[in-house]
């Protein structure tokens, strides 16, 4: 995705970039566009830090609980500052900001296990697990704060340092959580850089970090992962989805319409493991595209600083002009709009929330990962069909099955090829859960105890029983 426009010094080199409030679409503040140079003499500090922080597991227990102590401490600013930058509902800053700091508290108290391997010999075998040293982590603008967290509390956690870079749409509210866990953490353990394209690229593929942890597109996942094969550095990658619910012929519809609506709208869709489209059986598809659309035309939508917005804006200019492109594409390919299908008129990056159908099922808003707040429902004749149209993408994020017979449905839920699937509920995860996207939405599992040894090599070793 195209990055910001540069500020910068007239005539001069760019030291500054401009960020965007996406309620105005105005410049309302800059972050430093550090350059790709830079970056030597940021990993070596986080290779010379790593050596006191990978010694003490139980010092670090306490400081990333520390910092989870200072996260909730700082939550006002962190929530406001997220929400002018980022466009969600205050609300759902501060949820995600409570979210960072829960993820620390549950990271500091995991560690590995060491294992003793019995197989008759007379050897004693003893896995350790030892951290891999400074982590690289890339991560997206919708959900700042959280999906670093998901990086740095299990690589911290396990003793490796940092070197994090935030998307240039959204870089004031993490730089402010750096400058926040800079209080409870020991210098050069973590460090955000801030900066535009190529900063990213030249991260992944710097010859000091072992680690290239990413969320992001899928697109730029293979260029992560080419870019870490110059030091053959671990590559773990979080990317796009393009989730499906499959409506069982059972469903209440009254019952879930308001969950559905929201595991398709929240964060105005820009959530990776959102509802991206909806396959119902033709028999009811008038009564659920009702439900929806009514839910999408009274929503409010709004700046997210309002105390009475539910859906903000979108968060930048080229993902506003891709939702629109692809919501005319499914027109010009005979869709029908049962709710918005339009920008709104006025400052900011609005869209109004849309609810589409007669959507061939092959149009590029079904096909593709939209991330915006537009939902094709589609109609389906039988279940075989809704099945493997739900499989018929390159992505395995995640899929969720809606009915009212619980094993019926799991049965369903059971044949979708994806990462995680729910029943009656979408995108509800757990700390303590695995999160792996199969197909292109993934590589490497992150989440729970999984996402601790994601950051850990083992270090076996061998010693007879006897002298
Ligand atoms: P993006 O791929 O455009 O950017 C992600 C990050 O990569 C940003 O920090 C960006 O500056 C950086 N970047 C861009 N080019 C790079 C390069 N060549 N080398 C290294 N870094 C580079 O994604 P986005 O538009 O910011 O975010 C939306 C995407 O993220 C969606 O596809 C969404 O599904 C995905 N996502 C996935 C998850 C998950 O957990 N699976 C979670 C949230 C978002």
């Amino acid at each position: 995705m195209p990055t910001p426009e540069a500020g910068g010094l007239p005539g001069g080199r760019a030291v500054h970039f401009s960020v965007i409030d996406p309620a105005t679409g105005e410049a309302f503040d800059e972050a430093p566009d550090q350059q790709p140079g830079e970056l030597d003499g940021v990993v070596a500090r986080a290779e010379r830090a790593w050596r006191g922080w990978r010694a003490d597991p139980a010092a670090r227990t306490a400081a990333l609980r520390g910092a989870a102590d200072a996260v909730e401490t700082a939550g006002d600013e962190l929530a406001r500052l997220l929400t002018r930058e980022q466009g969600k509902p205050l609300a759902e800053s501060y949820a995600e900001v409570a979210r960072t700091a829960a993820r620390l508290r549950y990271f500091a108290d995991l560690a590995p296990r060491t294992r003793r391997i019995d197989d008759g010999r007379p050897v004693r075998s003893e896995i350790r697990w030892r951290p891999l040293g400074p982590v690289a982590a890339i991560v997206p603008w919708n959900f700042p704060l959280q999906l670093a967290a998901a990086k740095f509390a299990p690589a911290l956690a396990a003793g490796n340092t940092m070197v994090l870079k935030p998307s240039p749409f959204t870089p004031l509210a993490t730089r402010m959580l750096g400058s926040v866990l800079a209080t409870a953490l020991p210098e050069d353990v973590l460090t955000v850089v801030t900066g535009r394209e190529p900063l990213g690229a030249r991260l992944a593929s710097h010859p000091g970090i072992r680690h290239v942890t990413f969320t992001g597109s899928v697109p730029t996942g293979r260029a992560v992962t080419a870019a870490a094969a110059a030091s053959l550095a671990r590559v773990t990658l979080e990317l796009g989805g393009n989730d499906a619910a499959v409506l069982l012929d059972d469903v209440d519809v009254d019952r879930v319409a308001d969950r559905l609506f929201w595991a398709a709208f929240r964060n105005c869709g820009q959530v990776c493991m959102a509802v991206k489209r909806v396959y119902v059986p033709a028999r009811l598809h008038a009564e659920v595209v009702e439900a929806l659309a009514q839910r999408a035309k009274t929503v409010a939508v709004g700046p997210g600083l309002n105390p009475e917005t539910r859906l903000g804006p979108v968060n930048n200019a080229p993902q506003l002009a891709r939702v629109e492109q692809l919501t005319k594409r499914a027109l010009a390919d005979g869709a029908r709009v049962a709710s918005g299908g339009h920008r709104l008129n006025g400052p900011g990056y609005f869209f109004a929330p849309t609810v589409l159908i007669d959507v061939p099922f092959d149009s590029p808003v079904v096909a593709e990962e939209q991330f915006g707040p537009v939902l094709p429902v589609l109609a389906y004749r039988s279940l075989d069909e809704a099945v493997e149209a739900a499989n018929g993408t390159g992505f395995g994020l995640g899929g969720s099955v809606w009915g009212t017979d619980l094993d019926r449905a799991e049965a369903v839920a059971d044949r979708l090829e994806c990462g995680t699937a729910w029943i009656n509920h979408h995108a509800e995860l757990s700390l303590a859960q695995p999160f792996a996207g199969v197909k292109d939405s993934g590589v490497g599992v992150a989440g729970g105890p999984w996402g601790l040894y994601g950051n850990l090599r083992p270090f076996v070793v061998h010693r007879p029983q006897e002298a």
